[in-house]
């Protein structure tokens, strides 16, 4: 353990699997209680279960973010187990690849609510706890895809993700004076279990899709889900006092390229 969030209490959505679990592991190491919260349980729970034989403190909630009744339970679960929230981290979000002409209208919406309204109702719920604590951090996990078109597929993804880049900066200037840090992270390509039917190609088939992401990254490879959770942990902690507003892109240098 490294301390970094020693004495901070962090609930991490979409905690169960991929970049969530890697930063709930992440930030059990550097000291903090994290409430894990997903829609699959079992993988939830194993998580916590996981946290918790390292000598973390852990709790799984069920939490659906597009159901505010579901924000309000979550909340008071995590106050009861905790006392306290520092760390919101909105990281839960599902993906869809159909571009303008195939997106259809329940489609589109269903990823608005789940990526965009999800994490607004994230930071509705914990700003009045943050407040409490003298402060904190909101980690908004957004994408390359809040700042470029890609091969201009997934218009739903794409538009869910850039406007968490926008409700990062709105929120961080309307809660700036009370020491509320919000801040987003934009991932590249990183191996989870969200893109792995993308990346089943082979990187050495010229034209499949995994040789057009590792040819089209500088670093050469795709990403892992503790390094994109390293940087997350880095933003939530008060090493980062300084950063609001503003947007990480943690990608191997593809949107360099
Ligand atoms: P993942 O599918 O492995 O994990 C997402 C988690 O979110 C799952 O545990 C899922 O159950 C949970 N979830 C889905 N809908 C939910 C809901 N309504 N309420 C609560 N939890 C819900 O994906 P991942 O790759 O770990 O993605 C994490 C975040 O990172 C997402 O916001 C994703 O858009 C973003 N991202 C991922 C990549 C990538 O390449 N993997 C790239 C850029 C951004």
């Amino acid at each position: 353990m490294n301390g970094r969030l020693q004495g901070k209490v962090a609930i991490v959505t979409g905690g169960a699997r991929g970049i969530g679990a890697a930063t709930c592991l992440k930030m059990a190491r550097e000291g903090a209680s994290v409430v894990v919260a997903d829609v699959i349980d079992d993988e939830g729970e194993a998580v916590a279960a996981a946290l918790a034989k390292e000598g973390g403190k852990a709790l799984y909630v069920h939490l659906d973010v597009s159901s505010e009744p579901q924000w309000n339970d979550a909340m008071r679960g995590a106050l009861r187990a905790f006392g306290a929230l520092h760390v919101l981290v909105n990281n839960a979000g599902i993906a869809r690849t159909e571009d303008v002409e195939q997106e259809t209208l329940e489609g589109f919406r269903k990823i608005i609510d789940v990526n965009q309204i999800g994490a607004w109702l994230g930071m509705r719920a914990a700003v009045p706890q943050l407040r409490k604590s003298g402060g904190g951090a909101i980690v908004n996990v957004s994408s390359i895809y809040g700042f470029i078109g890609g091969r201009g597929e997934a218009i739903a993804y794409q538009s869910s993700k850039g406007a968490l880049r926008q409700m990062t900066k709105n929120a961080a200037v309307r809660y700036a004076a009370e020491k509320i840090r919000v801040v987003s992270i934009h991932p590249g390509f990183i191996e989870t279990p969200m893109i792995a039917p993308l990346l089943k190609g082979d990187a050495n088939v010229p034209g499949s899709l995994a040789e057009f992401i590792v040819s089209h990254t500088p670093l050469g490879r795709v990403g892992r889900a503790e390094e994109v959770a390293n940087v997350i942990a880095f933003v939530a902690s008060d090493e980062a006092s300084y950063m609001t507003g503003t947007e990480i892109l943690v990608d191997g240098g593809y949107t360099a390229a």
